[in-house]
């Protein structure tokens, strides 16, 4: 990078491919603020990513909470002031128990639930963060989705609140790409693979590290670079 440091926040960075993010940016230069809403899973966090010689500081938000996400946006323009780079990982998969995400006995608590988190999140950040992303030179947006949110792809098991949820995420994505379509601020929308991590009972061989260098490569793109597309490690995913 060139000599002024740029700052990434991370949601959901206190483990899993959000950690990840952190450490793949941190060792590019960026000052990360790990934004998770555990304080002592935020602070270890924080801790290990500095251990390796990442500069981070966490930042206290739950996606879910106006706010939390308020607070988080008034601290870093404290701390920070600008913000050149916003990855929304923060996601839940949501209960399954019971045919909750069976769509023919489909749980529309959960449904909610997992929207609140998935999608309402992401805007809910990323419109808060969009006065001090406004202030970079280079804004870039990641979304973390899935290609189980691919209408064309069907992959995956059948779970009717969760991959919707990461349809409507990628559509979000899009609406929000034609906004920007005048300015600096580029934003794309990511698929990790299965990877190994809590969220999948690390039933994978594929670690959190790999996992992360597409959001890593969409966050760091170059001015020209794509906008408002769905990338994993292979290149465009179908919508
Ligand atoms: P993970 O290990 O379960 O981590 C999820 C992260 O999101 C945790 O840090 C969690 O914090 C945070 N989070 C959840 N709800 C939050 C909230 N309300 N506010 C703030 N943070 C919240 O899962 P992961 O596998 O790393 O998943 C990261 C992203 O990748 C998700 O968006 C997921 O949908 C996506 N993804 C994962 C896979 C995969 O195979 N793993 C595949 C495709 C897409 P807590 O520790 O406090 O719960």
């Amino acid at each position: 990078m060139d000599g002024v440091t740029k700052t990434a926040l991370v949601t959901g960075a206190n483990k899993g491919i959000g950690l990840a993010i952190a450490q793949g940016l941190g060792a590019l230069g960026y000052t990360v603020a790990v934004g998770a809403r555990n304080s002592a899973r935020r602070e270890e966090a924080v801790e290990r990513l500095r251990a390796s010689g990442v500069e981070a500081f966490g930042v206290a938000l739950d996606v879910t909470s106006d706010d939390s996400v308020a607070a988080a946006a008034a601290d870093l323009e404290r701390t920070a002031g600008t913000l050149d780079v916003l990855v929304n990982n923060a996601g839940i998969g949501g209960r399954t128990d019971g045919g909750a995400q069976d769509p023919t006995t489909l749980d529309l608590d959960v449904v909610r639930t997992v929207l609140d988190t998935n999608v309402f999140g992401v805007v809910r950040v990323t419109n808060a963060m969009l006065p001090l992303l406004r202030q970079a030179e280079s804004p870039r947006i990641v979304n973390v989705s899935s290609n189980m949110g691919s209408l064309a792809l069907r992959t995956g098991p059948v779970m009717a609140a969760y991959a919707p949820s990461k349809s409507m995420l990628n559509s979000v994505t899009v609406q929000y790409a034609r906004r920007f379509a005048e300015t600096n601020v580029i934003v794309n929308a990511c698929c990790p693979g299965y990877v190994a991590t809590d969220f999948t009972g690390f039933a994978s061989s594929r670690t959190a590290d790999q996992g992360a260098a597409i959001a890593i490569r969409l966050a760091t793109l170059p001015d020209d670079g794509p906008r408002g597309g769905f990338f994993d490690d292979e290149g465009v995913v179908a919508w």
